[in-house]
């Protein structure tokens, strides 16, 4: 199943044979503590369906309300598109590009990626460009910021109170499972991708 024996600590370089882990477990570097294997979850076939469902979820936010401002008797609400069609309208345009980036474009590729490296590990092979696709998940990692978002969305429920009054909805549930699902599987379940494919 795997390519080779053995594994390498990522941060300081130590060498070990392949330990065999059962469920929950995982094995830690002995120099530096760090973890170097942990058992594998998902399947890929599960990890695909699982990109599918993030991309679906992103796409459902991007136009489907996350938050319904209440003003007296007005009601209004605001998609994670809107959000930042609003930012860029005011003066503030240069925060819109920031928002777009970490909240969108970012995740968006993503999950772009992640399909592209999934539908073709499928079929037991290296997608082409793989590996500057591997980097490109591993460089986006730090940038994407769904859960900063959803972080601002709740506290926006939780604070705002008074003569404005925020709601949430459907999609801040949908929000808050997409930000779990990035969170699990643009990580480790991606990166062994480095380890099963010849
Ligand atoms: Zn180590």
């Amino acid at each position: 199943m795997y390519t080779s024996p053995y594994i390498i600590c990522e941060y300081c370089d130590s060498v070990y044979h392949r330990p065999q882990l059962s469920l929950h477990q995982k094995a830690l570097c002995q120099r530096c503590g760090a973890v170097v294997a942990r058992h594998n979850l998902l399947s890929i076939d599960q990890s695909l369906a699982l990109s599918v469902a993030a991309g679906m979820l992103l796409l459902f936010i991007c136009f489907y309300p996350v938050l319904m401002l209440k003003a007296q008797d007005q009601i209004n609400s605001a998609s994670l598109f809107d959000t930042v069609l609003a930012l860029a309208e005011g003066p503030i345009s240069l925060m819109a590009l920031m928002s777009a980036f970490a909240i969108v474009f970012v995740p968006a590729l993503q999950v772009v990626l992640m399909i592209w490296l999934l539908v073709h590990a499928r079929g037991g092979v290296r997608a082409p460009a793989f590996r500057g696709c591997m980097r490109a998940l591993a460089a986006l990692r730090p940038w994407g910021m769904l859960e900063v978002f959803l972080l601002g969305c709740l506290v926006a429920v939780v604070k705002l109170k008074g003569p404005l009054d925020a709601a949430p909805t459907l999609g801040l549930f949908a929000l808050g499972f997409l930000s779990l699902l990035m969170i699990g599987m643009a990580g480790r379940d991606v990166h062994l991708l480095w380890e099963k494919l010849p």
